[in-house]
C-alpha cells in the first residue's frame, strides 16, 4: 500500500512537473488545495508551513487580497537519489534552510527569484498593482510556481478571507464578492478543501465550515485545520472538535500552531516555529496523547495521503482527459502539416504536392467544383458569369446606337456621301458611314468584360492557399506570382481578340443579315411613326386641294390621261389623297417641277413603281437588301403575289395604287416628291429648293432658328437612317454579347486552367529554389512546435499513467 502510494506520488510529481513546465497550465484539472477561512484565521500561516518558506505577506489587516495560485514543484536535489525514488521529504528542520530552490511568476516569466523575501514583496506589489493599496480586493489570480526538491508537487491556492464589513476601498457588497470568489475555486470536484477556522473562536461560528459543508456536503474532501490552539482560553481546549465529536469531517480535523504576529516580528524561524509547535503538542497536557496526530507534519502528512487518495481516484478521468488532449493536439498538427520531410526528393514532392493542390483549388474554383464555396457571396466561377450574363450584358443592353447621333450629323453625313452627284432615294454609304462608328461603342464595355475577369481570376488566385499553404509564405507567393503572370501574358491575347472582334463587325455592313430590318421596314418603321401626324395633315390638305382642283378642272381642257382616271377613281374610292394630285398641288412641289409637267409624269412613273416595289418587298421579302429595294430586284415591277400578312397594306404592284387606308400613301408620296427633286434637278437647283422649302416649310421643327431646318426628306432620311442603325446595331450587338463571352472563356480562361499546373511546375520545380519557396512561416513554425510539445507531453504523461494501472 505505501508502495503504490509512493508510486502515486511520484506520478503525480512527473504530471505535474510536466504539464506545469511544458504547459503552463493545469489542462489536466490535477488536484489542488484551496485554503478557506475568515479574515486572520491562519491561512497563509498554514500555506507557508506546509510549503516550509517565509514568503506569503501575512498580518492582522486584509492582507490577501488576489487568489494566489502557488503551484509546488518537486525538483530533485542535487544530491537526490535517481528518479524513481524522489518522494516528498518532510518538513524537518534540517531541510527547510537547504538550498536549490526559487520561485518564479507568471506574470515575470523567466524570473528566478531565489531570495523569499524577495517573492514576498513581489506578491505585495502584484496584489497593489492590480486590487490598489487601499483594502480593494481583485479577483484575477497571482499565479507562482516553488520549485524545490523539499515540496510535495501539488497546486495550494490562497484565497482572500471573508469579512462582515466593508473597508476602506472595499465595496459594499465586499462578504458576497468574497464569498464567490471562494465558492468558485472550492467548488471544483478536483479541489481539497482545507477550512481553516481559529480555535479561539467557536467553531459553529466558523465560516470556514459553513462554506465548504455549501459545495461539500458530505465532507469527502475537506479537511479541517484548527489554528491558534495556543490562543484558546485557559482551561479550555479543542479536543472535542479533533477527536471529531463536534464536527463531522471525513478526513478529520487537525490542530496546529503558526507563529503568532510577535513570532513574525521577531524574525522566528519556520524551523524554530516547527519546532516549538511539536515541542507545544508533545508537553500539552490535553493533546500529550494526541501529539503525533496534530501539528503542521502531520497535516503536510494528511493532505499527501489525501492528495494520493485523491489521484487514484481522478486517475481514470485523467487518462481520459489526456486522450481528448492527445486527439485535439494531434488534429492541431496536422493542420499545420507534416514537417518532417528532409532531403530533396522530400522536399520536392511536397512541392509539387502543394502546386498540385493550388492549381486544382484554381480550376474547382472557376468550375464551381471546390469545397469551400462560400453562400455568403458569389463566387469563382459563378463571378465570371455573372460578368457574362448582368454586367457586360447590361452594359451592352444600355448603348443607344444613335443617341449621339443628332439630326444634323446625319444630314451632313447623307450630304457628304452623296458627293456631288444627288443620290437616289436613301443614300446607302451614309447608312454605312454611320453605322460603323456606332459599332464602335461596344468596344469599351467589351474590353471592361476582358478586364473584370481577368481581375476576378487574380482574386481565385489568391484564395486558392490551403492552410497547410499558409505555413509557406514564400511559395505561397511564388504560387501566386506565376499564376498572376500567366494570367496577365493572357490578358493581351484576350484583350485583342475583342478588339479585332469589334473591327470584324466594322470592316462589313451585311445588310444582307436575315435579322436585318431592311430598308423596307425602316420605312414602314419611320412612317408608322410619322402616320398619325401626317394623316391627319394630309387630310386636311387634300380637302383644300380637291376644293381648288374642281375649280380649276371646270375651266381646264378635258386631256386627262388614263392614269389620272384611275387616281381619281382610287381617290374617290377611298376618300384618300393621290400622289399625282399631291405633286402638282403640294407644298414640296416646287414651281420648277409646275413648270416641267413630262419629267414630273416620267417620275411619278417611276415613283409609283418604286413605291409598289417597296410594298412588295416588305411583304413578301422582308429580308431584301437596301439595293434591291431601291431599284428592284429583276428591275421589273410587281410579278409577285401583292399580297402578303399585312393585309391592311395590301396592294396590287399592277396599278400601282394603293387600296388600304394605311399610311402608305403618305409615305410613297414623300418618295415620290424627293426622287423628284433629286433625279431631275441640279445640286443647284436642290439647294434652292431646300431654301425654299425651309423659308416657307410651316412644317420645320427648327422654325426660325440659325440652324439650318431639315427638310421633310431630310427628316424622314434621318429617321429612316436611324431605324437602320438601330436594327443593324442589335444585330452587332447580339453577336458580340455572344462571341466576347466565348473568346474570353476561351483564350483567357480555359486557357489559364489549361495550362496553370505546366506552368507552375516549370517555374518553381527547380531543386535550387527548395530551401527558399519552403522557408516556414515563423508564427506557424511556433505554434507548430508548440503543438509539437504538448503533443509530446501528453505522450508522455499518458505513458506515465498507463505504468500505474
Ligand atoms: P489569514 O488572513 O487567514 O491569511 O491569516 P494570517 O496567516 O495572515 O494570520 C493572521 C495573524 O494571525 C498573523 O498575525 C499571524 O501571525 C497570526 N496567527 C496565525 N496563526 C496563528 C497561530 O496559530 N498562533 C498565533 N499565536 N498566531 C497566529
Ligand atoms: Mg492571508
Amino acid at each position: 500500500m505505501a508502495s503504490l502510494g509512493e508510486n502515486l506520488l511520484g506520478i503525480v510529481n512527473k504530471l505535474q512537473d510536466l504539464v506545469f513546465n511544458t504547459i503552463g497550465n493545469d489542462s489536466l484539472d490535477l488536484p489542488q488545495i484551496v485554503v478557506v477561512g475568515s479574515q486572520s484565521s491562519g491561512k497563509s500561516s498554514v500555506l507557508e508551513n506546509i510549503v516550509g518558506r517565509d514568503f506569503l505577506p501575512r498580518g492582522s489587516g486584509i492582507v490577501t487580497r488576489r487568489p494566489l495560485i502557488l503551484q509546488l514543484i518537486n525538483v530533485p536535489s542535487d544530491n537526490d537519489a535517481p528518479e524513481g525514488s524522489e518522494v516528498y521529504e518532510p518538513h524537518t528542520p534540517a531541510s527547510v534552510e537547504s538550498q536549490g530552490e526559487w520561485g518564479e511568476f507568471h506574470h515575470i516569466p523567466g524570473r528566478q527569484f531565489t531570495n523569499f523575501q524577495d517573492v514576498k514583496r513581489e506578491i505585495e506589489n502584484e496584489t497593489a498593482r492590480i486590487a490598489g493599496n487601499n483594502k480593494g480586493i481583485n479577483r484575477s489570480p497571482i499565479n507562482l510556481k516553488i520549485y524545490s526538491p523539499h515540496v510535495l508537487s501539488l497546486t495550494l491556492v490562497d484565497l482572500p478571507g471573508l469579512t462582515k464589513v466593508p473597508i476602506g476601498d472595499q465595496p459594499s457588497d465586499i462578504e458576497k464578492q468574497t464569498r464567490n470568489l471562494i465558492s468558485e475555486y472550492i467548488a471544483k470536484p478536483n479541489s481539497i478543501i482545507l477550512a481553516v477556522s481559529p480555535a479561539n473562536v467557536d467553531i459553529v461560528n466558523s465560516e470556514a465550515l459553513k462554506l465548504a459543508r455549501h459545495v461539500d456536503p458530505l465532507g469527502r474532501r475537506t479537511i479541517g485545520v484548527l489554528t491558534k490552539i495556543d490562543l484558546m482560553d485557559h482551561g479550555t481546549n479543542a479536543l472535542d472538535i479533533l477527536s471529531g465529536r463536534v464536527y463531522p469531517l471525513k478526513l478529520g480535523f487537525i490542530g496546529v500552531v503558526n507563529r503568532s504576529q510577535q513570532d513574525i516580528q521577531g524574525n522566528k524561524t519556520l524551523a524554530e516555529a516547527l519546532k516549538s509547535e511539536s515541542d507545544f503538542f508533545k508537553h500539552h497536557p490535553a493533546y500529550r496523547n494526541m501529539a503525533n496526530r496534530c501539528g503542521t507534519q502531520f497535516l503536510a502528512k494528511s493532505l499527501n495521503t489525501t492528495l494520493m487518495a485523491h489521484i487514484r481516484e481522478r486517475l481514470p478521468d485523467i487518462k481520459a482527459r489526456l486522450n481528448t488532449l492527445m486527439g485535439q493536439t494531434q488534429q492541431e498538427l496536422a493542420s499545420y502539416g507534416d514537417m518532417h520531410f528532409n532531403g530533396k526528393e522530400h522536399k520536392g514532392a511536397l512541392i509539387l504536392q502543394l502546386m498540385t493542390r493550388f492549381a486544382s483549388s484554381f480550376i474547382s474554383s472557376i468550375d464551381g467544383t471546390s469545397t469551400e464555396i462560400s453562400t455568403k457571396e458569389l463566387c469563382g466561377g459563378a463571378r465570371i458569369y455573372y460578368i457574362f450574363n448582368s454586367v457586360f450584358g447590361n452594359s451592352l443592353e444600355t448603348i443607344d446606337p444613335t443617341t449621339n447621333l443628332s439630326a444634323l450629323d446625319i444630314r451632313t453625313a447623307i450630304r457628304n456621301s452623296t458627293g456631288p452627284r444627288p443620290s437616289l432615294f436613301v443614300p446607302e454609304l451614309a447608312f454605312d458611314l454611320l453605322v460603323k462608328p456606332q459599332i464602335k461603342l461596344l468596344e469599351i464595355p467589351s474590353q471592361r468584360c476582358v478586364e473584370l475577369v481577368y481581375e476576378e481570376l487574380i482574386k481565385i488566385c489568391h484564395t486558392c492557399g490551403s492552410t497547410e499553404l499558409t505555413r509557406f509564405p514564400r511559395l505561397q507567393g511564388k504560387l501566386i506570382e506565376v499564376v498572376s503572370d500567366l494570367l496577365r501574358e493572357r490578358l493581351g491575347p484576350a484583350s485583342s481578340y475583342v478588339e479585332s472582334l469589334i473591327s470584324i463587325q466594322r470592316a462589313y455592313i451585311n445588310t444582307n443579315h436575315p435579322n436585318f430590318l431592311g430598308a423596307a421596314a425602316a420605312m414602314s418603321h419611320v412612317v408608322t411613326k410619322k402616320q398619325e401626324n401626317e394623316k391627319k395633315k394630309l387630310l386636311q390638305e387634300e380637302r383644300e386641294r380637291r376644293e381648288k382642283r374642281r375649280q380649276k378642272e371646270l375651266g381646264a381642257t378635258n386631256g386627262v390621261d388614263g392614269h389620272e382616271e384611275e387616281d381619281e377613281i382610287s381617290e374617290k374610292a377611298e376618300g384618300l389623297p393621290h400622289r399625282s394630285k399631291m405633286h402638282k398641288s403640294g407644298r414640296s412641289a416646287s414651281p420648277h417641277v409646275r413648270q416641267n409637267g413630262t419629267s414630273a409624269s416620267i417620275a411619278e412613273r417611276i415613283g409609283q413603281r418604286a413605291g409598289s416595289e417597296m410594298q412588295f418587298s416588305a411583304q413578301a421579302n422582308p429580308k431584301d437588301s437596301f439595293l434591291n429595294y431601291f431599284f428592284g430586284k429583276d428591275g421589273a415591277p410587281g410579278g409577285g403575289p401583292g399580297v402578303g400578312q399585312a393585309a391592311s397594306s395590301a396592294q396590287n404592284p399592277n396599278l400601282g395604287r394603293h387600296v388600304s387606308q394605311s399610311a402608305e400613301p403618305s409615305i410613297t408620296q414623300s418618295i415620290r416628291r424627293q426622287e423628284e427633286r433629286n433625279t431631275h434637278r441640279s445640286p443647284a437647283q436642290q439647294t434652292r429648293d431646300e431654301d425654299y422649302a425651309r423659308e416657307y416649310d410651316y412644317n420645320s421643327p427648327f422654325g426660325n432658328n440659325t440652324e439650318p431646318a431639315l427638310t421633310d426628306r431630310e427628316a424622314m432620311e434621318t429617321e429612316l437612317i436611324r431605324a437602320l442603325i438601330s436594327s443593324y446595331f442589335d444585330i452587332v450587338r447580339e453577336s458580340i454579347a455572344d462571341q466576347v463571352p466565348k473568346a474570353v472563356m476561351h483564350l483567357l480562361v480555359n486557357h489559364s486552367k489549361d495550362v496553370v499546373q505546366n506552368r507552375l511546375v516549370s517555374e518553381l520545380y527547380r531543386e535550387d529554389m527548395f530551401e527558399e519557396l519552403l522557408y516556414e512561416d515563423d508564427a506557424v513554425k511556433k505554434e507548430r512546435e508548440k503543438c509539437e510539445r504538448l503533443l509530446k507531453t501528453y505522450r508522455e504523461a499518458a505513458k506515465i499513467v498507463g505504468e500505474v494501472l
